[in-house]
């Protein structure tokens, strides 16, 4: 099967209609365009961008003056989630007038904070690892984190999700349940089922799955798990790390 050409070296995208050579070339002469003021950030959206093979695995950094209109939604036992919007939008592809073509340029947004985390960086890097590897390419039932940014005031870093209108699930069957027909309610256990399982595909359980970790999208009938922050590898020892 032939997943279209690619316009640039004329070889055939991978079959997620990606060219990862001519896309590892445009991520890395912009590398120096762009900084979070963290080492260890910049690494690691560094190499999101150079593995990435589709793109759904791309990870950027997003200035703070790309989000508009942001406003404090809640507070989390980690740290606090606003909402904004992001006049950008996601990259999808890199289109022949040596730009990136993206989507969902305007939309809302979630920014999520873990508190301090100008110093955790390795617990804030590691949440944002899980949601990546946890995702196969078009798993919606796991939500995908687009990238960070970093709130100028406080210096904290946060990641940039999709925007859940209904909160957690919890909170949409609160005001909808008895509106919902049985085959949304046994959709959303499919949903649910299915981001299970693709998180455990990629050898991983998520350790703190609960009504209040899976978004609700209601105007799509749809619902994410979130909250990879206790996510690790199927074979880790927690006795052998107590800290976690
Ligand atoms: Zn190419």
């Amino acid at each position: 099967m032939i997943y279209k050409i690619c316009k640039e070296c004329e070889k055939e995208n991978n079959k997620n209609r990606w060219c990862k050579e001519c896309n590892t070339k445009h991520f890395q002469q912009n590398f120096k365009n762009w900084t979070s003021g963290n080492n260890d950030i910049d690494k690691f959206i560094q190499d999101t961008q150079l593995s990435a093979t589709n793109y759904e695995k791309v990870l950027e950094w997003i200035p703070y003056n790309k989000l508009y209109d942001i406003e404090y939604i809640a507070k989390g036992g980690f740290g606090k989630v606003y909402k904004a919007k992001w006049i950008d939008g996601y990259i999808r592809s890199w289109d022949i007038n040596e730009n990136w073509k993206r989507d969902c340029s305007n939309w809302l947004v979630a920014l999520k904070s873990l508190n301090n985390s100008e110093n955790v960086t390795s617990e804030f890097i590691n949440e944002i690892k899980m949601h990546c590897m946890a995702r196969e390419y078009q798993t919606v039932s796991v939500i995908r984190v687009y990238g960070i940014t970093q709130d100028p005031e406080t210096k904290n870093y946060m990641m940039v999700l999709p925007y859940a209108e209904d909160g957690s699930l919890r909170a949409y069957l609160d005001k909808n349940y008895h509106e919902l027909s049985w085959e949304t309610k046994i959709g959303y256990l499919h949903h649910i089922t299915s981001g299970l399982k693709s998180i455990h595909n990629n050898g991983l359980t998520h350790r703190d799955l609960h009504i209040g970790n899976i978004l609700s999208f209601g105007f799509v009938s749809q619902v994410m798990i979130t909250d990879m922050g206790l996510c690790k590898p199927a074979d880790y020892n927690a006795s052998e790390n107590p800290k976690n």
